[in-house]
């Protein structure tokens, strides 16, 4: 079920619960600000799942009210962990699901890496 991405942050979040270390993970990167990790069902080759450790519900309230501190660190640590996942050459796509309309499960910021193989075009 798609999650309203305008409601406050609720820290029981299957995401919450994996950076508290409550549920494991299969880590790839970790920063003061950002862990990645393997996405449980890929969709591609290469599925990552980039998490800032702030409690951010959506892309919509981590644009507005994260510190530039933690929006740079956010970036870089997707690129980061694209290198070094070996990406670059054949390319990769980044998708933010965000709200009610984009089928966004999980109510804490995910930045979805994938990439492995040719993607095809973006679909609704
Ligand atoms: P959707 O599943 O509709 O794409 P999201 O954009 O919110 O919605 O994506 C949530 C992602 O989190 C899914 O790709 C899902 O496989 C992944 N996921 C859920 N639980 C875990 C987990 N414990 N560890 C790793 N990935 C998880």
């Amino acid at each position: 079920m798609s999650v309203d991405a305008t409601l406050p942050y609720d820290d029981g979040n299957i995401f919450a619960r994996l950076l508290r270390g409550e549920i494991p993970s299969r880590r790839v990167y970790e920063d003061d600000h950002t862990i990645v990790f393997h996405d449980i069902a890929p969709w591609a080759p290469t599925h990552l799942l980039a998490v800032p450790r702030g409690s951010y519900v959506s892309w919509d309230d981590f644009s507005a009210n994260a510190g530039e501190a933690e929006i740079v660190s956010f970036t870089r640590a997707i690129g980061h962990a694209a290198r070094e996942a070996g990406l670059v050459a054949g390319g990769y796509r980044l998708i933010a699901n965000t709200g009610l309309d984009s089928h966004q499960e999980v109510p804490h910021l995910h930045v979805h890496i994938l990439g492995g193989r040719a993607l095809g075009p973006m679909l609704v």
